[in-house]
């Protein structure tokens, strides 16, 4: 807090500021000595609390905000290694899917082969093969090949969408407050 209170001489009118233990004054403007009015030194230091209030709010914001992106950044953390083995694993379901799919049709094909040349065994064979090539392709498709990953939990899930929320909201409150502070640098 300053030494000083501003104060409106009663004479003039002149804007002035003296320090805020002065009982007595003599205006720059008019040269009128005055008495200083307890209401107008107060009215002052309760302008110049307000002014302080609202610059700690804003640092109190600050540190806020920083406390939620810092754990959001754990989570990021937390959430991206699952992420990145349930891209691994749905590329190696994907490639073993389309692997039995082609093996599938190579034994059909050779199976109406065999048919065609009465190799009925052969082509009995060929198409069980086909089937099993196919029941392969199917497994892969309802994920039974999935490789065990760690899933982010439901909870942690939930913390970043209040987390978001929290920032979103703070975030604004500190613009409007920055703004509303006239300049106020902090
Ligand atoms: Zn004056």
């Amino acid at each position: 807090m300053s030494n000083l209170i501003a104060l409106t001489c009663p004479s003039c009118g002149g804007r002035l500021e003296i320090a805020n233990n002065t009982e007595r004054y003599v205006c720059a403007h008019c040269g009128n000595t005055h008495i200083v009015d307890p209401g107008e030194r107060a009215e002052s230091l309760a302008k110049e609390v307000d002014e302080l209030k609202s610059v700690s709010s804003i640092l109190r914001l600050k540190d806020e905000i920083e406390v939620l992106e810092h754990r959001r950044s754990e989570i990021d953390q937390q959430i991206d290694k699952p992420r990145k083995l349930q891209d691994q694993n749905d590329t190696l379901v994907g490639l073993l899917f389309m692997g039995s799919i082609f093996i599938a049709l190579v034994f059909v094909a050779n199976a109406i082969g065999h048919l065609i040349s009465h190799e009925y065994l052969f082509s009995l064979g060929h198409a069980l093969a086909a089937l099993a090539a196919l029941g392969v392709a199917w497994l892969a498709k309802r994920g039974r090949f999935a490789i065990i990953y760690p899933q982010a939990s439901a909870d942690v899930l939930k913390e970043l969408v209040q987390i978001d929320r929290q920032l979103a909201l703070k975030r604004r409150d500190l613009d409007q407050r920055q703004r509303t502070g006239d300049g106020m640098s902090v």
